[in-house]
């Protein structure tokens, strides 16, 4: 179908054309018609599938058709990081250049010139509020801000809110809404703790699942089977010739982020950190100086994984295998966008071997490979079961899992074993 299909404003249509939006992606398709028809929604699917304009364009069309008022906020849209909400913000720019509609984005770590333009939108009723929910509450706890025009409450990647710590946030400021209102969750993943949410602020929700793909054919998925101390080396090695064009080497813990993009500047490489522990204006002078290429290789936590929109990465490397399934998909999906092709290679300590399988397990493949280059030094055998078993974390028998489940002796789901997320 096309968008044409939608029963839009005529000026929203335009904003579509202008954003070059032809075609629905499925959540959009699914998605779409129930906001318009003013059901509570919780909508899953994974990054990268156009979950904001599947709430975006629809919230924009309602605005247009029922009679709020203008001088109250009338939207809030929550969404878990600074980076997140300025994407939202932008895309609200885009589909709403034609349209009478107001927004404001209120998150964090800015100048106080930034706080004042926000106050401003919150006591005088920007239509729309695209809001982190600790700098929305800080704004809440200092002045009074007229919530009783709020006729729809989104919530963006909540499972990611959720992870991060916000569900008294969320609450505290679900509760000085309105009853009477629309509310719409996204989430890239649907674990316990989203139905409960769900539960407790959706009005009888329509229920929107879009299976989790496999990682599409157009990413190159590789792996080096190695030690530990032989990471780095195969760094060097990768960016011996030549760096490609954008590159994210994802590490697990924000210490190992730091030394990695030291040693990689060390060597001349336009290499930078990402992780949460930079200011705000770091962190979008980073992005901001990876996106027009003037740094090749961001180095970075799991933050940048989730939802970030960066076209045309050629390259993600983990430096190990992540934790989870999830995390995996999430972060070679930063590849191969658009129809681009890219490739993910996954260096694969002993230590992370058993993590691996999981992986293969869940994609239903082998994933290749690649011998060691000979300045390496000597492949480890990829024996994944045998390196659980012999891991110091206990020796158990059976089925591989991840040593979190198998020590509290829990039954963990195969592809999602219960995880304890570090603060990144
Ligand atoms: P998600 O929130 O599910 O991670 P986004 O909403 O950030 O995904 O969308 C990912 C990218 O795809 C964005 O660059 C967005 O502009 C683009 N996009 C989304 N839907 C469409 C569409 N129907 N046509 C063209 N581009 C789209
Ligand atoms: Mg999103």
């Amino acid at each position: 179908m096309t968008f044409e299909e939608f029963p839009f404003n005529e000026a929203l249509k335009e904003g579509l054309q202008a954003m070059n939006f032809e075609k629905p992606t499925p959540v959009q398709e699914q998605t779409i018609p129930v906001i318009l028809a003013k059901r509570d929604v919780i909508s899953c699917a994974q990054t990268g599938t156009g979950k904001t304009a599947a709430f975006l364009l629809p919230l924009l069309n309602n605005l247009m058709t029922d009679n709020h008022d203008k001088k109250k906020v009338n939207a809030i849209i929550m969404s878990p990081t600074r980076e997140l909400a300025q994407q939202i913000d932008q895309q609200m720019e885009g589909f709403s250049y034609f349209l009478p509609i107001s927004s404001v984005a209120v998150y964090g770590g800015n100048d106080s010139q930034a706080w004042d333009v926000q106050r401003n939108g919150l006591t005088r009723g920007a239509d729309v509020v695209i809001a982190t929910p600790g700098r929305m509450l800080s704004h809440i706890n200092l002045q009074n801000i007229d919530f009783s025009g709020v006729k729809y409450l989104i919530l963006d990647e909540a499972d990611r809110m959720l992870d991060m710590g916000f569900f008294d946030d969320i609450m505290r400021i679900v509760k000085l809404l309105p009853a009477d209102r629309q509310t719409i969750m996204f989430s890239a993943t649907m674990p316990h703790k989203i139905r409960e949410l769900a539960k407790t602020i959706l009005n009888n929700p329509v229920e929107i699942k879009i299976a989790i793909a496999r990682p599409p054919d157009s990413i190159m998925q590789a792996a080096y089977i190695c030690t530990e101390s032989q990471k780095l080396l195969i760094l060097k090695h990768l960016f011996s010739v030549n760096v490609p064009n954008k590159v994210i080497i994802f590490a697990g813990k924000k210490q190992r982020v730091r030394e990695l993009a030291l040693i990689l500047k060390r060597k001349g490489l336009p290499a930078e950190a990402m992780h949460s522990d930079l200011e705000q204006r770091d962190r979008d002078h980073v992005m901001h100086e990876f996106r027009n290429g003037r740094i090749n290789i961001l180095v970075a936590t799991d933050i940048v994984a989730r939802g970030i929109d960066i076209d045309d990465i050629t390259l993600i490397i983990n430096y190990e295998a992540p934790r989870d399934v999830e995390d995996y998909v999430h972060r070679i999906g930063r590849t191969a966008r658009a129809e681009a092709k890219g490739m993910a290679i996954t260096l694969v300590s002993e230590a992370d071997q058993p993590r691996f399988k999981n992986i293969e397990d869940f994609l239903e493949k082998t994933i290749y490979k690649i011998p060691l280059p000979p300045e390496v030094g000597l492949m480890p055998a990829y024996n994944p079961k045998a390196a659980s078993e012999n891991s110091p974390r206990g020796k158990f028998k059976g089925r591989t899992q991840n040593h979190a489940s198998k020590q509290r002796g829990k039954q963990g789901g195969k592809h999602r074993p219960p995880r304890q997320k570090p603060n990144n």
